[in-house]
């Protein structure tokens, strides 16, 4: 109303009564409107206060929940770092194990070489009955000793994930030969029959680990002689699957033993574990070759399998995938047994300790070869030098010349006779040391006449002698083995 007053004053405006009354109605809806708008007012200020406290109370909750957080954080933290403590630990005393168990089984394997060996020579003397039998029994348990020391060594070294395999090439017909070459007096002792059946149509070079390979065969093989009384054993190879170069190579070792109970037959692959507790005082054993089969062959990206029937026979399998080595188009290699082909080649051993000298001079002469034997690496390198040499036999850890200097020095003598390295070690370093030094073989310590004569063997296919005749009781297959 007040800004009517001038105008109405200047006479430029006048009231009426109808205009009075709008002023009224203005004014009081004026008044209404600044009542709702205090009203407004309030209400905003009291959402304000109430949003204020709100936000108090979610700032504490965030501070709270962050302080948490960062405990649990810490928390974790912690426990993280332990954790990691905990695994450094472990890794170290793994290896602390590992190396213990090398060391172990060197230093037990060093004197037992001097046993058997010894033994060996002893057997090869004039006894009465009641001594042959001590000695063969002695024999025995020496051997099963052997055994077992090499299976619980391979089994921790498997499980630990430490043992590394060979990716070189190899002949399947060679590897699964000589196993069986190998194993067949046992079979013929038992008056089993021993067949090895070849494919004639698969290709033989393949990348892989042939030492491992043979551990594999020789346990399932060495199995079915033990619980076959009668009838026999077959052993056959065959590829069942080809994609490009490479090739799933399937192994199979069939009898006609003992069997093993359905319920028992997914058990025997668990280690100290045998199908019935009447096996050990039977058979003997101790339950772990099957375990390490399967770890091999896992190892290898392979299963294995059995199926048996109980009084009928067994029939173990495994498959494993191998690279073909390219380019191959011969057939497989002979296995072959030199018999006379030895007779009076040469050979210098040299071993500071004198048992396992003695172990070696007499095995060697028992095929037949002249042993110059020293304990001394001077005397021997003196020898090579001064003398025609056929084969050099080396121990690798002695005193003042090792053998790895005496590999040096023959070599720079430029002496080619073929060094045969005698050790009782496992220590990769070394023996890695050694095939880069361009030794012929490695013998592992204790040695056996069986282990020298096949690298006898071998290393006379490079000489222009005989051949004598395959050991094996019976073998089917293509020419050549
Ligand atoms: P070991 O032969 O030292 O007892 P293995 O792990 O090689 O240990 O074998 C475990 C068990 O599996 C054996 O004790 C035996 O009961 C059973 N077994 C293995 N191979 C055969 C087989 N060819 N025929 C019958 N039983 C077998």
């Amino acid at each position: 109303m007040g800004f009517l007053r001038p105008l109405i004053r200047e006479g430029r405006a006048e009231i009426s009564n109808d205009g009075l009354d709008l002023v009224e109605l203005w004014k009081s809806r004026l008044e209404a409107e600044r009542a709702l708008r205090k009203e407004a007012e309030r209400m905003v200020e009291y959402r304000m206060r109430e949003l204020a406290e709100i936000r108090k109370v979610l700032e504490r909750r965030v501070h709270e929940r962050t302080r948490e957080l960062e405990l649990e954080i810490e928390v974790r933290r912690q426990a993280e770092a332990e954790l990691a403590k905990a695994y450094r630990e472990a890794a170290q005393d793994s290896r602390m194990k590992s190396q213990f168990l090398a060391s172990m089984s060197h230093e037990i394997r060093t004197p037992m070489n001097g046993v058997i060996g010894m033994l060996q020579v002893l057997a090869s003397t004039e006894l009465t009955e009641e001594q042959r039998d001590y000695a063969d029994t002695i024999r025995r348990c020496a051997d099963d000793l052997l055994v077992l020391l090499n299976d619980i060594l391979d089994l921790s070294r498997l499980e630990a994930g430490r043992l590394d395999l060979e990716q070189t090439p190899i002949s399947l017909a060679d590897t699964v030969g000589h196993v069986v070459t190998l194993l067949s007096p046992l079979a013929v002792k038992k008056g089993l029959s021993l067949r090895l059946i070849v494919p004639p149509e698969t290709q033989d070079l393949v990348v892989g680990d042939g030492l491992r390979l043979r551990q594999i065969l020789t346990n399932l093989i060495g199995n079915a002689i033990k619980f076959t009384h009668s009838g026999g054993v077959f052993v056959s190879f065959r590829q069942v699957r080809r994609l490009d170069d490479l090739v799933h190579v399937q192994f199979e070792v069939q009898d006609t033993g003992i069997g093993i109970p359905e319920d028992q037959q997914a058990r025997i692959f668990e280690r100290f574990t045998q199908s019935d507790t009447s096996t050990t005082r039977l058979y003997g054993g101790t339950g772990l070759g099957l375990a390490i089969v399967r770890s091999l062959v896992t190892l290898m990206d392979g299963d294995v399998h059995v199926e048996s029937e109980l009084a009928r026979g067994s029939r173990f399998y495994f498959t494993v995938p191998l690279k073909l080595v390219p380019g191959q188009t011969t057939p497989r290699r002979t296995v072959t047994a030199a018999s006379s082909a030895l007779v009076g080649l040469r050979a210098l051993v040299v071993d500071d300790n004198h048992v396992n000298l003695k172990v070696a001079q007499h095995m060697l002469k028992s095929f037949a070869l002249e042993v110059f034997a020293t304990d001394s690496a001077a005397a021997a390198l003196e020898h090579a030098r001064t003398n025609p040499v056929d084969f050099i036999f080396t121990d690798l850890y002695m005193p003042e010349i090792d053998g790895f200097v005496l590999i040096e020095q023959i070599q720079k003598a430029e002496i080619h006779a073929p060094v045969i390295v005698m050790t009782a070690t496992n220590v990769p370093e070394d023996l890695r040391r050694c095939q880069e030094a361009g030794v012929a073989a490695i013998l592992q310590k204790p040695i056996h006449r069986n282990g020298v004569r096949e690298v006898l063997d071998t290393l006379l296919e490079r000489f222009p002698t005989k051949n004598g005749e395959i050991k094996v009781s019976e073998i089917v297959g293509t020419p050549g083995i």
